[in-house]
């Protein structure tokens, strides 16, 4: 389906403006569908879902049909419930922010009649309402209908379903002949047939339905969350996982900004891509995002339209696309070439549905998938720092080290509790304290590492980790630039930069411990504007600057 953006739709600034506002960056396709016809005057029948974008395509038409300097009501939307009506009323008032002077009003049982009859007396263009409630005004003489243009049934089948076919024949008795008729649902029914027939005048029938495509044959999983919820499931998959990078879409402008935010903000190394950033900064983040290959990518699918990779090891739906297509190419970018890919959708409460729907028309399987618990990330955070010192002794290059451990064992200390003692240094607090969890436990209190062991002075702080960056005094002025490159090349907050340690040739920096988690062993490639620069875990102990003085302060 071709995509149309906003400005291609024939809309005043002030309803670009607010689109933009809202962040939306292109047209759903039932949103593409019904504007210009229902601009043109023309009636419509629009099978729809919830979740479609169905309110804004007819809500913006309906906005520019408003004449503001005509104080009467020129627009009435027919919704089954008060729930649908404050919703719409809410995406019409925020669709209508920059005209002047419209007004619309919502307008359900349940609240107080006197106040609604004397906001319609203010002058109210645009009534948007239950018809139980919008008849009672009509019999007791406090709402018009004679100055009516366009009339919206909205969710025209449940309307049906409650048992109000009598009141809306009532209500389309009473408007004006000469208006326009919207009918918006989700199954046309013999009962609804029956309406239009009678009701509307030539509709055009907006053939949305949706070409089949074909998912390619990846592992795609949904998580029921509710959407306060969804950051929450992302971090405990990235965790659980492991996964070190890949694209994170949304379906909004903002909604990128806010989630990229949000996981800077907890130290999971991410950039963002949308149609609001220039060009120019567009394609640096998309260069940097394929050298790294050890971070996120929160992007728009316009945005996405311009990457070229294809192997990535995770693909999330943060939010649900409206077309199969798009979720098609959004999941194809994940495991080609033989890789292996994840592709996961989050989901919740009524869009759930819209799973099914995907599943038919993107011809494929979406699995139902449980979230790891706090217990299960640790778990397998246990197994994964085991596998390091399994490597580690089968490869010796343990043995610089034995010596050390001769002078400890000396001393008394008994073996077991040593190795346990490195293993809490080596794992951090993090290993055992999911920072995704919630309800949040809370954060067990680390023991104080021993002052007088050297290897105190490299213990990193809670949450935090050592990385090598090769970068050393000689091309360094001061541990600032390093947190400007670190901020620059990695997407690390400033204030998340713990202690650094300027080597000769390389440094130390302390960084939180997701990003050091996420950083492959034997190093990773970091654009930044003086150069590629390797930032490398500390674990790998080859990478170990050769020699360092005692950390510096910030
Ligand atoms: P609806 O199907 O009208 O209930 O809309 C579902 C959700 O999609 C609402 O939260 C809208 O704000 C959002 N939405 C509608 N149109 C667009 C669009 N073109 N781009 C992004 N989000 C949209």
């Amino acid at each position: 389906m071709e995509k149309l953006t906003f400005d291609r739709l024939g809309l005043s600034p002030e309803v670009l403006k607010a689109v933009a506002a809202l962040g939306f960056e292109e047209a759903s396709p039932i949103q593409g569908a019904a504007i210009p016809v229902l601009l043109a005057g023309q009636d419509v029948v629009g099978k729809s879902q919830t979740g479609s974008g169905k309110t804004a395509a007819f809500a913006i038409p309906a906005i520019e049909k408003t004449v503001a300097a005509e104080h009467a009501v020129q627009v009435l939307v027919l919704c089954p419930t008060r729930e649908l009506a404050t919703q719409v009323a809410e995406q019409t008032h925020k669709l209508a922010a920059f005209k002047r002077g419209i007004h619309a009003l919502p307008v359900y049982g349940g609240a107080s009649f006197e106040r609604q009859a004397h906001e319609l007396k203010r002058g109210a263009q645009m009534v948007i309402g239950t018809p139980g409630r919008i008849m009672d005004h009509m019999n007791r003489g406090t709402l018009k209908l004679d100055r009516v243009k366009l009339v919206v049934l909205d969710e025209a089948d449940r309307m049906l379903d409650m048992g109000f076919r009598d009141d809306i024949r009532t209500i389309l008795d009473a408007v004006p002949a000469e208006r326009q008729t919207a009918f918006f649902s989700a199954t046309v029914s013999p009962a609804i047939r029956g309406l239009i027939n009678r009701y509307a005048r030539d509709p055009v029938t907006l053939d949305i339905e949706q070409k089949e495509v074909s998912a390619p044959a990846i592992e795609q999983w949904f998580y029921e969350v509710h959407p306060r919820a969804k950051f929450d499931a992302l971090l405990r998959l990235i965790d659980f996982h492991s996964f070190r990078s890949g694209v994170i879409f949304c379906n909004t402008q903002r909604m990128v900004d806010e989630l990229a935010d949000d996981l800077q903000a907890q130290g999971v190394p991410s950039d963002r891509l949308h149609g609001g950033i220039a060009q120019a900064q567009r394609t640096r983040v998309m260069n940097k995002f394929k050298k790294a290959g050890f971070e996120f990518l929160v992007a728009t699918d316009v945005a996405a339209r311009g990457i070229d990779v294809n192997d990535l090891e995770l693909v999330v739906n943060y939010d649900l696309p409206y077309d199969p297509e798009d979720y098609v190419h959004r999941i194809g970018r994940t495991g080609r070439a033989g890789k292996s890919g994840m592709a996961v959708t989050l989901v919740g409460g009524r869009d759930l549905r819209k799973i099914q729907f995907l599943e038919r028309f993107a011809r494929t399987k979406i699995r139902r998938g449980t979230l790891p618990t706090a217990g299960e990330i640790g778990e397998k955070r246990t197994d994964a720092l085991l596998a390091r010192v399994r490597s580690v002794l089968a490869e010796g290059s343990w043995r610089p080290h034995s010596n050390t451990v001769d002078r400890l064992l000396e001393e008394g200390v008994d073996s077991t509790e040593l190795a346990a003692a490195l293993l809490q240094i080596l794992a951090g607090p993090v290993a055992d304290e999911p920072k995704s969890a919630s309800p949040a436990p809370k954060p067990q209190a680390q023991p104080k590492a021993p002052t007088a062991a050297p290897s105190a002075q490299r213990k990193a702080a809670p949450g935090k980790l050592w990385i090598t960056v090769g970068l050393g005094r000689s091309e360094l002025g001061s541990p600032r630039d390093l947190v400007d490159l670190l901020v620059e090349g990695a997407g690390i907050p400033a204030r998340d930069v713990g202690v650094i340690d300027l080597g000769e040739s390389a440094s130390l920096v302390e960084v939180p411990a997701a990003f050091a988690q996420g950083l492959s062993p034997s190093g990773n490639q970091m654009e930044t504007s003086r150069g590629m620069i390797t930032v490398t875990p500390l674990s790998d102990r080859r990478k170990k600057p050769k020699k360092h003085k005692p950390p510096h302060g910030r």
